[in-house]
């Protein structure tokens, strides 16, 4: 007999000697009696994940990795745990181990500046308790950034430069959107922050939909340690996004696209002025165009 028939037939008969507790007076006899159905219903739910890990962790990941893109409540969450402190497991996938696991909360965050684009979900559907997998792969260096984000996370620095400071120290990198919500110390202006890192300040922060289509949704890389230059500031990032689909994500002038990226030749897309900002040009589409950045510079050298 399967593991989870024998723990279900064992629950069903202390659900039913209960019957006879129930009858009783005594409120303290029903709590302690009810004890052992509470620890075979925790077991039984742990039993349906076919792993041989003991650990609730790994049956938690088994559980999101089974059902990518599909939004998962915490309650499932609790009855395949079989532990009261899920959360912690949860929140040590998510922020310490790697794993794009996005919470309701950060995906409306994110959803406010057009970072959260998942077909068939609406971002603002999902609770503050429901959970989303949106990478199978696991980010290995995370554990490695995760003690810089606490470093940094308890300085008094303002949220912006918190999040700046981070991005410089993993220049390249693919930071998950739930590693700077706690960098940002759970601060809800993180993702307008990390927006106007890119639109108002000129850092090159790619997402999917800014300029790096091969990332997954909810995950941000800071380019290279520059910012652009003052006039190709302020883009609003609707137009970045159009101007990036429009040249197809490759430079205007060299033709490099994203796919060509090598360690021995990192380049990244830019967006340039046609018009000049500070002459005039106005800050749409039809005045853009996508260069890299070693064509951007070639451009305002000449
Ligand atoms: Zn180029
Ligand atoms: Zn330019």
């Amino acid at each position: 007999m399967p593991e989870s028939e024998i723990l279900r037939s064992r629950l069903e008969e202390l659900i039913d000697n209960f019957k006879h507790e129930l009858q009783g007076d005594d409120l303290r006899t029903k709590v302690i009696a009810l004890i052992p159905a509470y620890k075979f219903l925790n077991k039984l739910g742990s039993s349906l994940i076919p792993i041989d890990s003991a650990a609730a962790r790994d049956r938690i990941l088994y559980y999101f990795r089974k059902y990518p893109f599909v939004v998962i409540s915490k309650d499932e969450i609790m009855v395949i745990a079989g532990i009261s402190e899920w959360a912690r497991r949860l929140r040590e996938l998510r922020v310490e181990l790697g794993w794009s696991i996005i919470s309701g909360t950060t995906a409306k965050e994110m959803a406010k500046e057009g970072e959260f684009i998942i077909d068939g979900i609406d971002a603002n559907e999902i609770k503050a308790h429901q959970y989303i997998l949106t990478s199978q792969t696991q980010d290995k260096v995370a554990a490695y950034r995760w003690r810089v984000a606490n470093h940094i996370r308890k300085t008094d620095l303002s949220v912006r430069n918190k999040l700046l400071e981070y991005f410089k120290k993993n220049i390249g990198d693919q930071i998950s959107g739930e590693e700077l919500r706690y960098v940002a110390d759970e601060k809800t202006e993180w993702a307008r922050r990390v927006r106007e890192l890119r639109t108002e300040f000129g850092w090159q922060i790619a997402t999917k939909t800014t300029g790096r289509p091969d990332l997954p949704v909810g995950f941000y890389v800071l380019e290279s340690d520059r910012q652009a230059p003052e006039h190709d500031r302020k883009i609003p990032d609707p137009v970045r996004r159009e101007v990036l689909q429009r040249d197809k994500y490759k430079c205007h002038s060299c033709g490099w696209s994203y796919e060509q990226w090598n360690p021995s030749d990192p380049r990244h897309l830019e967006a340039h002025h046609i018009k000049h900002h500070v002459k005039g040009g106005k800050n749409i589409a039809e005045n853009l165009i996508t260069l890299c950045n070693i064509c951007h510079d070639k451009e305002h050298a000449s």
